[in-house]
């Protein structure tokens, strides 16, 4: 969740959830503060819905436009271009290979999930 209270901005994740998820999670309201200040002055931002992201389906990510820009900005925080092309070295890598992604998921502390996701938008 995200909210902005007396003009501090503040954040809130689950601590049960995984480290990482913790991290997307972060990172995801980071981006409603950066991005959607207007939104999340008026009413606490409760997210639930991002935890799409650590479900195997990436088409069920966020359908709200706000949702769908968080998770880009998340994404791209996280998991930096030019640190993933240093990493990728020039090529490419296969979607379906499940090795590779775990590798680099666990290279930036992402979910398989949330690296296949930045993958699929670089
Ligand atoms: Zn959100």
């Amino acid at each position: 969740m995200a909210y902005i209270k007396d003009g501090i901005g503040i954040i809130g994740v689950n601590a049960l959830h995984h480290p990482n998820r913790q991290r997307f999670s972060a990172a995801h309201e980071l981006a409603h503060h950066v991005l959607h200040d207007e939104d999340i002055r008026q009413a606490v931002h409760v997210d639930k819905g991002i935890r799409v992201l650590f479900r195997d389906d990436i088409s069920a990510l966020g359908t709200e436009p706000i949702e769908i820009e968080a998770n880009a900005f998340a994404s791209e925080l996280l998991i930096p271009g030019d640190l993933l092309a240093a990493v990728l070295e020039g090529g490419g890598v296969d979607l379906e290979d499940e090795a590779a992604i775990e590798g680099l998921a666990r290279r930036f502390r992402v979910s398989p999930a949330a690296m296949r996701f930045r993958l699929t938008r670089w």
